[in-house]
């Protein structure tokens, strides 16, 4: 063990709280570097209808391959967002994905609509909106075709500056999704203070649902709430062909999960897609 002594304070370090602290900084190091070379990829979960199993829609999810081993987002991007180079980040992904778009445009001559998760430090930066429409504007995307999912985190502190970012994004075009919703302290609250479009019921309440008769009963009083304020209800993270069963009978109207599809690469959303087009053109 070593001892830093300064004046009167002593300060005991472990050979683990060293080894902790040098993985710390090696894993900043490697994220900064990852940063400086967009050494980024975006992946695609397909987002369906309730009614008809359409893919309407997916979200794009970052993965980070550091030395050959995939690192969880949940992991990197709090510690992206410490070293303040989310922003960076969170434009990349906003360009990958609009890229991604016109791709689709182009080769599946049909429109979709990308979700992109929004760390709460990207809607409280003020170039913000300029910036994104500049994006949309260079690929040539129309801002429908574009949702920010955000979560509650977002609001906590500056509730009024976000809710006006909204608005001024949702005036473009853009629409807005509570993500995470039924964990933490998301509440009935949000529904009435803030401007989304859609909320996205967390995968730890579906998960719950096939078990737990009172979380049914509570998604039902969501989804007429959220009927009569004109909010669309996603459930992720469907695994089960149970869960998809209750989720129907509630009458929620997209969902995302195992069940249907992982997130894939560009290339196999593009084949979900065109395999989706033929399968509806030989039912028509
Ligand atoms: P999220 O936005 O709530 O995304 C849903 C997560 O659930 C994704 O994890 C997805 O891969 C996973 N998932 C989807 N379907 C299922 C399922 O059926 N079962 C299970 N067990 N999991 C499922 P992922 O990709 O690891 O992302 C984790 C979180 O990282 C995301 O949660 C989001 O908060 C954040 N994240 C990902 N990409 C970005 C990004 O580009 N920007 C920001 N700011 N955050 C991101
Ligand atoms: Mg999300
Ligand atoms: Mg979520
Ligand atoms: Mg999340």
């Amino acid at each position: 063990q070593t001892a830093f002594i300064e004046k009167k304070f002593f300060c005991y370090y472990s050979d683990e709280m060293f080894q902790v602290l040098v993985q710390q900084l090696s894993m900043e190091q490697d994220l900064r570097t990852a940063s400086e070379e967009n050494a980024w990829e975006v992946v695609y979960q397909p987002k369906l209808s309730l009614d008809n199993n359409a893919i309407v829609g997916a979200e794009a999810l970052l993965r980070w391959n550091r030395h050959g081993t995939y690192i969880s987002p949940d992991v990197f991007i709090p510690i992206a967002e410490q070293m303040g180079l989310i922003q960076e980040i969170g434009y990349h992904v906003i360009r990958t994905a609009c890229s991604f778009l016109k791709q689709i445009q182009l080769t599946e001559s049909r429109s979709m609509v990308i979700s992109i998760n929004l760390s709460p430090s990207q809607l409280m930066e003020p170039d913000f909106v300029d910036n994104v429409l500049k994006i949309t504007k260079h690929y040539d995307i129309h801002p429908s075709s574009i949702t920010f999912e955000i979560t509650e985190s977002t609001f906590i502190s500056h509730i009024e500056r976000v809710n006006e970012t909204i608005q001024l994004l949702k005036d473009q075009g853009f629409s807005f999704s509570l993500d995470d919703f039924g964990v933490g302290y998301s509440s009935i609250h949000y529904f009435s203070r803030l401007n989304v479009d859609e909320v996205k019921l967390d995968k730890t309440f579906t998960e719950s649902l096939t078990y737990d008769m009172k979380n049914r009963i509570i998604l039902h009083s969501i989804v007429t709430m959220a009927k009569t304020l004109g909010i669309a209800i996603v459930i992720e993270g469907v695994e089960q062909k149970e869960q998809l069963e209750i989720i129907k009978e509630l009458k929620c109207d997209f969902y995302q999960g195992y069940y249907f599809s992982k997130p894939v690469p560009p290339g196999e959303m593009l084949q979900l897609l065109s395999l989706q087009y033929q399968t509806s053109l030989s039912q028509s």
